[in-house]
């Protein structure tokens, strides 16, 4: 990539951002933000943010605009993400957030946005059966299978899932990322700077494909 490359993920829960993300910053060598990653970080610490966050999130809702914005503006202006770029996982998700963070990056663009598309009735299923480990957010597959308790072969923490992804707060999350997400898929291709790559089918081949589209934009 473009040294300094500013890349936007969208695409529903569970369509494999968060996977995909990690293995693209690797890549590529830039920061991945992670807005949930964050408020989940904030939730462990038990920050003022965190206990704001907590019930939101378990509930599947969304943590309010103001406060994602001013988490996200002092994020990108740390030295790592202002001299080489990042990849934004998580935000933005509605079109207030959209906005802002079109006057956050006036002075440098984002590239390109990439809307990684998986279908609803799949990634319904990938959630109910992701599970999560608790301390470096490793993600795995429960099969039916699984030892208890389950520990994670990267870091030794607790496998579980997240409160989050509970049938009625994955519906209930779905349904916000129609009303409030997809329209952003409509305002980043306006203006011509929306890519979708096709995420069904194994993680390898679709980092193959989100790295053909960046490339080809370059
Ligand atoms: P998912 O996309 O699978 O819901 P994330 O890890 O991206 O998972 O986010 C988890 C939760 O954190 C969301 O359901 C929401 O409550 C909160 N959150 C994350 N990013 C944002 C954001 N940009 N705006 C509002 N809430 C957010």
């Amino acid at each position: 990539m473009i040294p300094g490359a500013r890349l936007i993920i969208l695409g529903r829960q569970g369509a494999g951002k968060g996977t995909q993300c990690v293995r693209l910053s690797r890549h590529y060598v830039v920061p991945h933000i992670s807005t949930g990653d964050m408020l989940r970080a904030a939730v462990r610490e038990g920050t003022e943010l965190g206990l704001l966050a907590k019930k939101i999130m378990e509930e599947g809702g969304l943590v309010g605009d103001d406060i994602m914005i001013g988490l996200v503006d002092e994020r990108l202006a740390k030295p790592d993400a202002d001299s080489r770029g990042y990849i934004l996982d998580g935000f933005p998700r509605t079109v207030a957030q959209a906005q802002a963070l079109d006057a956050l990056t006036v002075a440098k663009p984002i590239n390109i946005a990439i809307d990684l598309d998986v279908p609803r009735e799949i990634v319904r299923e990938r959630l109910s059966a992701r599970r999560v480990c608790r301390d470096c957010g490793t993600n795995y597959t429960a099969d039916g299978d699984e030892p208890s308790p389950w520990i994670c072969d990267v870091c030794g923490g607790d496998v579980q899932q997240r409160a989050d992804d509970t049938p009625d707060a994955v519906d209930r999350r779905l349904d916000l990322y129609e009303e409030q997400t997809a329209p952003l898929i409509e305002y980043f291709s306006s203006r011509g700077a929306l890519t979708v790559v096709n995420g069904v089918g194994h993680p390898d081949h679709v980092f193959k494909r989100l790295t053909d589209a960046i490339e080809a934009r370059r």
